[in-house]
């Protein structure tokens, strides 16, 4: 299958592409600013796998026209898209008492935007395919988290289009689904998570431990494959068991 992957030069993203290469699948995927980064996600790939396709492309998912052109141009590349997973995302925190415009605008404008234009664009193709395999990368933060309200809301919206997704295309072969991580080691958890809310972490998820990159990435391609063709509109958590934070 051909995946398109937004955001795959690092983290979770880049996870998942690896993955998708590893299992036999080619992969056009995106990155925002790390241009080195995702040479080396290309090069990886393309290790695992001497006959891999992997492409990247330089795109901000939050501009519909560039969604428009990178998606073309994928097309024109790979000749079609059978997944998509929108999982490029960032994080912005603070009160809600004290969040600028540009905190809110910004973190929906990537997460939650960005998914709907990458998804709106694909939908033409998967519709002719008559098959399509959409997976959104959400966060246990949908259901809140202090002082993340920005990055909350886009995830909770993400649940909204998925299960409106699932309804309106489950008829013609192409099915929506969530990726619902915990807690990963990642540069955004680096950077974005509070020291107090990873101790919580580590002292409350069953599991005793945050999860590997490659446990979210399995369950991503997982949700694309033969044995995920009944599921539809669900939220699939990778979380150790814990699936809240204060
Ligand atoms: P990360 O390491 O910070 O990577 C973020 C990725 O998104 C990078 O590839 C980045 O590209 C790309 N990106 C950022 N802004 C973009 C934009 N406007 N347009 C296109 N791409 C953009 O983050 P991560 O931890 O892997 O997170 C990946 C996803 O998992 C996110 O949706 C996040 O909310 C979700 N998640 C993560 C965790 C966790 O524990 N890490 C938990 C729950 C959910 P550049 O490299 O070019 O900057």
């Amino acid at each position: 299958m051909i995946f398109f992957v937004t955001g795959g030069s690092r983290g979770i993203g880049e996870a998942i592409v690896r993955q998708a290469a590893c299992e036999g699948h080619d992969v056009a995927f995106t990155y925002l600013e790390s241009e080195e980064r995702a040479r080396r996600v290309v090069q990886a790939a393309r290790g695992s796998r001497p006959d891999a396709r992997c492409e990247a492309y330089q795109l901000d998912v939050s501009s519909s026209a560039a969604v428009e052109r990178v998606a073309d141009r994928v097309l024109e590349d790979f000749g079609g898209v059978d997944v998509v997973v929108c999982n490029a995302g960032v994080n912005k925190n603070n009160l809600v008492v004290s969040m600028s415009d540009e905190e809110w605008d910004g973190v929906l404008r990537t997460n939650l935007t960005g998914a709907f234009y990458v998804c709106r664009q694909f939908l033409p193709t998967m519709l002719a395919q008559r098959f399509g395999r959409i997976v959104l990368v959400s966060s246990l933060g949908h259901a809140g988290v202090s002082g993340q309200a920005n990055y909350c809301a886009s995830k909770a919206g993400l649940h909204g289009l998925c299960a409106t997704l699932a309804k309106e295309y489950g008829r013609k072969g192409i099915t929506a689904n969530l990726v619902v991580p915990g807690f990963f080691d990642t540069d955004m958890t680096r950077d974005g998570m509070s020291e107090a809310n990873k101790a919580f972490w580590l002292q409350y998820c069953p599991a005793g431990r945050m999860g590997e990159l490659q446990e979210v990435a399995r369950t991503a391609t997982f949700l694309a494959g033969e044995g995920a063709s009944f599921i539809n509109g669900q939220a699939l958590a990778v979380n150790g068991g814990l699936d809240w934070a204060p």
